[in-house]
C-alpha cells in the first residue's frame, strides 16, 4: 500500500484523527526502527472534527510498537507451570469449546466469565454480548471500563434517563468556566485539554478552576486550583451548591420545568455551609467563595471529569452531585455548557453502546428492565428469557469467583488485569487458582499471560477493520492497512468462530466486520444512540460522524447532511430528558469520606494516576523509545514537609506499604518507588503512576496498594485512593530497572 489511510488513535478516549502513511514512499528508503522493522509514519488528520489535526507524543509515536513483541500463533499448556506449546487454531478453539459445553453442564453459564477492553472496537463488542448474553445466556462479561467509568455511566443513566455525555468538544470553545475535578486533562487527554487552553489564553474572561490534591499540569493552567483532600469532592460540590443557592445564582424557570427532586437536595446541602466545607476539604473559605462565583456569574458552564471522581467506593454519588451542579443553573443542553465526562480508553464509549458491560445490553438498554431483554432477545431470534434478569459479575467479582471456584473458565481479551486490577496480589493468586484460563491478546509477553492456560493472538488496531466512538460520541471508521502477524485474527472473528463451532451457526454466519456493524447499528434503532443510519460505507466515504445518527438521514446528502449531524453535536437541546417524565432527576448524597481512611498506622493517602506518554500497563508504549526516555522509571511524589519528617531525600527508595481489613495481617501490598520530593502534592498525600507492571519494574506495582471496595451502584472500584504507610529503606535502585524479558512465541 502507499496510499495513505485515515484511522482514529488507539490510545484515549479524545479519540483523534491520525493519518498513516505507508514505510515505503516512492523514491525514498523505508522507514525503519533501531530494530530494523517498518514504521509507519503518523499524522494528525486535519479533517477529524474532534481534533483537527492535533496528535500527542502516544499517537504520534504508536506504529513504532506494532511489530514489537507479538503473539504471533495460539499456544496452550495444561497447567501453569508448563511451557507453552504452539498449536493450530483448530486445537486451540476445540480446546475452548469443549471447556465451554463442560462449565455449561457442570457448573451453568454462570461459571462462563469474559473480561474484554475499552480497547475492543464496536463489533467485536457486539459479537462477545451476542455470545454470552444471547446464546450462552450469562452476564457475565465485563470490560475493563468497570476500572474506569461505569461511575459516569451509572451517574448519567440515574440524573437523565440514559447514559450518554451530553457535549461536544466544540463546548470546550465556547464556554466561559472550565470545571475541572477529577481529571488531569493536560496528560491524560492532552487534546481536549489543548482546545480548551487556547480558548483560556484567547478570552481573559473565560475562568478554568481545576479540583485536584496535585497541583498537576493541568492545575498549573487554572484560575483556581483547588488542592482538596481525597475524599472530599462531595463536600466541595455541595458547598459550592450551597453558596449558588445562597446567592440566587440559580435557574428557577429551568428547575422548575425540567428537573424533578430539589427540595431533598436543597435540604442537604444546607448541611454545607461554606465555613465547614472549607475546613473539611483542606482549602481557603475565599476560594470556595470564588469558584461558586466563577460559576455563578458565567453564562456557559463545562464541566469534565474523569477517574479522579469515577474511582471512587461513591463515585456515582460524586458524579450525580457535579450534574446537580448543572440543573441548578441551567446549565445543560446549550452550546459551552454541561457535565462532560472524559472516557480513558478509545471506545470504551463504543462498548456502552454495544452493551459492554455486565449490567447494560447493546443499544443503551439495561438488564434489569424486561423490556429491554425482551427487545434485544427478539433482535437476537433468541427464547424470551434467555437473557438473565441480573446483571453478570463484574470485574472484581470475576475475581472472587476464581476464589471460590465458581468460574469454570475465563477468558481475557485486550487487557492485562494481572497489573491494572486493584490489589493485584490477591488478583494473581486468584488468577494462580483458574482452571482454565483464555487469554487472547496481540503482545507478549504481558503480565497476564504468565496465568494463562491458552493464548490467542489476535489482530489489533491497523490489522482489522472497525469502527470507535469518542468522548464526543463521533464514531470513526478504523480500516486495517497493515497484514496482522502470524496468524492473529480479529477479536470479533475469534468470537465468531468459538460460537458457530458451539452450534449458533445461524447467528454468527458473518462474512465482514462491515456486516458485523450493520447488524449492530440496527439493535441501536430509536434508542438514545442510534445509529442506523450509519455503515462502514457511509463512515468511509463522508469520514467520521457523531451519534444520534438515525436511519432517516442517510437520505441527505452534502450539506445538508452535514448541517443535519451538526445540529445534533448536543443532546438534551430541547431540555427533556430520557426519564419517563422527561425531567432530570438532582440526587441528594452527604459525602461518606474513603473507605480506606488514613490513621495514626497508615497516615498517608495514596493516589494513583497516569503521566502523559505512558498508556495503561505499558504494553504498547513500553516499547517505544521516546517514551521510554520521557518516563523512563516508577517514583513516588512526596510532599517536602512529610518527606522532611520521615528523612526522605529526593531519589531515596521508599517503601508503602497499605493495610489489609483483617487485622491481624501487616498489610494488603507493599511497593518500594524512588521519591520525588514536589511542592506539586497536597501534604498527607502521595502520588505513583500506575503504569508499572511485574515485568517492568520489581516491586513498584501501584495496583499492589490498592484495594477492591467499589461504589455500591456503580461497581467501580476506589482506584484513586488508599491509605498507606511510609518508611526510607536502603537497597540498590537498580533492581527497579528492569527490561521486559523477550518474547518466546
Ligand atoms: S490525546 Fe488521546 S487520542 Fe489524541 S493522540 Fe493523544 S492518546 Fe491519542
Amino acid at each position: 500500500m502507499t496510499n495513505s489511510a485515515k484511522t482514529l488513535c488507539p490510545y484515549c478516549g479524545v479519540g483523534c484523527g491520525l493519518e498513516v502513511l505507508p514505510p515505503a514512499q516512492p523514491g525514498k528508503p523505508v522507514n525503519r526502527d533501531r530494530e530494523g522493522n517498518p514504521i509507519w509514519q503518523v499524522r494528525g488528520d486535519r479533517d477529524h472534527p474532534s481534533s483537527l489535526g492535533k496528535v500527542c507524543v502516544k499517537g504520534a509515536t504508536v506504529s513504532e510498537s506494532l511489530e514489537k513483541s507479538r503473539l504471533k500463533y495460539p499456544m496452550m499448556r495444561d497447567s501453569l507451570d508448563e511451557p507453552f506449546r504452539r498449536v493450530s487454531w483448530d486445537q486451540a478453539l476445540e480446546a475452548i469449546v469443549n471447556r465451554i459445553q463442560t462449565v455449561r453442564l457442570t457448573q451453568g453459564p454462570d461459571g462462563l466469565c469474559m473480561y474484554g477492553s475499552g480497547q475492543f472496537q464496536t463489533e467485536d463488542y457486539y459479537i462477545a454480548q451476542k455470545l454470552f448474553k444471547g446464546f450462552l445466556g450469562t452476564n457475565n462479561f465485563d470490560a475493563n471500563s468497570r476500572l474506569c467509568m461505569s461511575s459516569a455511566v451509572a451517574g448519567y443513566t440515574q440524573s437523565f434517563g440514559s447514559d450518554g455525555p451530553p457535549c461536544c468538544y466544540e463546548d470546550l470553545e465556547l464556554t466561559d468556566c472550565a470545571f475541572l475535578i477529577g481529571t488531569n486533562t493536560a496528560e491524560c487527554h492532552p487534546i481536549v485539554f489543548n482546545r480548551l487552553r487556547v480558548h483560556h489564553k484567547k478570552n481573559r474572561k473565560v475562568k478554568m478552576i481545576v479540583v485536584d490534591p496535585r497541583r498537576t499540569k493541568t492545575a498549573e493552567a487554572a484560575d483556581l486550583h483547588l488542592a482538596i483532600k481525597p475524599g472530599t469532592d462531595i463536600d466541595l460540590l455541595n458547598g459550592i451548591a450551597h453558596l449558588l443557592l445562597r446567592w440566587g445564582y440559580i435557574d428557577t424557570v429551568f428547575m422548575d420545568d425540567c428537573t424533578k427532586d430539589f427540595p431533598a437536595y436543597a435540604e442537604v446541602i444546607g448541611h454545607y455551609p461554606p465555613e465547614l466545607v472549607a475546613r473539611k476539604c483542606g482549602i481557603r473559605l475565599d476560594d470556595l467563595e470564588k469558584a461558586a462565583k466563577y460559576w455563578g456569574e458565567s453564562e456557559r458552564v463545562l464541566s469534565l471529569w474523569s477517574m479522579g471522581m469515577n474511582q471512587s467506593s461513591e463515585g456515582t454519588a460524586k458524579v450525580r452531585t457535579l450534574i446537580n451542579l448543572h440543573l441548578m443553573t441551567g446549565d445543560i443542553g446549550k452550546p459551552g455548557t454541561g457535565p462532560f465526562s472524559l472516557t480513558g480508553q478509545p471506545n470504551a464509549m463504543g462498548g456502552r453502546e454495544a452493551g459492554g458491560l455486565a449490567n447494560i445490553l447493546p443499544g443503551y438498554r439495561v438488564v434489569n428492565n424486561p423490556e429491554h431483554r425482551a427487545e434485544v432477545e427478539q433482535f437476537w431470534g433468541v427464547p424470551l428469557g434467555t437473557i438473565p434478569a441480573q446483571r453478570g459479575r463484574t470485574a472484581w467479582e470475576m475475581i472472587e469467583g476464581l476464589e471460590t471456584g465458581e468460574v469454570g473458565l475465563f477468558w481475557i481479551a485486550a487487557t492485562n488485569p494481572a497489573v491494572s486490577m486493584p490489589d493485584i496480589k490477591r488478583t494473581q493468586q486468584a488468577l494462580m487458582r483458574s482452571p482454565f484460563t483464555v487469554y487472547q491478546d496481540a503482545y507478549y509477553p504481558t503480565e497476564t499471560a504468565a496465568y494463562a492456560h491458552i493464548l490467542l493472538p489476535a489482530a489489533q488496531w491497523s490489522e482489522k477493520t472497525g469502527v470507535m466512538t469518542n468522548s464526543e460520541r463521533v464514531v470513526t471508521l478504523c480500516p486495517q492497512f497493515r497484514n496482522p502477524p502470524g496468524e492473529a485474527r480479529p477479536d470479533w472473528e475469534i468470537f465468531a468462530e468459538v460460537a458457530r463451532r458451539l452450534g449458533f451457526k445461524k447467528g454468527f454466519n458473518f462474512k465482514s466486520s462491515a456486516e458485523v456493524y450493520e447488524e449492530f447499528v440496527r439493535i441501536t434503532e430509536g434508542r438514545p444512540c442510534d445509529s442506523s443510519g450509519l455503515s462502514h460505507e457511509k463512515l468511509g466515504t463522508h469520514g467520521p460522524l457523531q451519534w444520534p445518527y438515525p436511519y432517516r438521514w442517510p437520505s441527505l446528502e452534502g450539506e445538508e447532511e452535514k448541517q443535519q449531524n451538526r445540529t445534533n453535536k448536543r443532546l438534551y437541546t430541547d431540555l427533556r430528558f430520557n426519564t419517563p417524565d422527561g425531567r432530570a432527576r438532582f440526587a441528594a448524597y452527604h459525602c461518606q469520606g474513603l473507605a480506606d481512611p488514613p490513621d495514626n498506622d497508615y497516615p498517608f493517602v495514596l493516589t494513583i494516576g497516569r503521566l502523559y506518554g505512558h498508556w495503561h500497563t505499558q504494553t504498547r508504549t513500553g516499547r517505544i523509545e521516546k517514551i521510554q526516555k520521557m518516563h523512563p522509571k516508577p517514583f513516588i511524589e512526596i510532599h517536602p514537609r512529610d518527606a522532611e519528617k520521615l528523612g526522605i531525600e529526593e531519589n531515596d527508595l521508599v517503601e508503602v506499604r497499605s493495610r489489609l481489613r483483617e487485622p491481624s495481617a501487616t498489610g494488603r501490598g507493599i511497593g518500594q518507588f524512588p521519591a520525588m520530593i514536589t511542592q506539586a502534592i497536597t501534604p498527607g498525600t502521595v502520588f505513583v503512576p500506575m503504569h508499572w507492571g511485574a515485568l517492568w519494574s520489581k516491586d513498584a506495582q501501584a495496583n499492589a496498594l490498592t484495594h477492591p471496595i467499589a461504589c455500591p451502584i456503580s461497581l467501580q472500584p476506589e482506584l484513586k485512593a488508599c491509605a498507606v504507610q511510609l518508611e526510607k529503606i536502603t537497597i540498590a535502585t537498580e533492581s527497579l530497572d528492569q527490561e521486559p524479558s523477550e518474547a518466546v512465541v
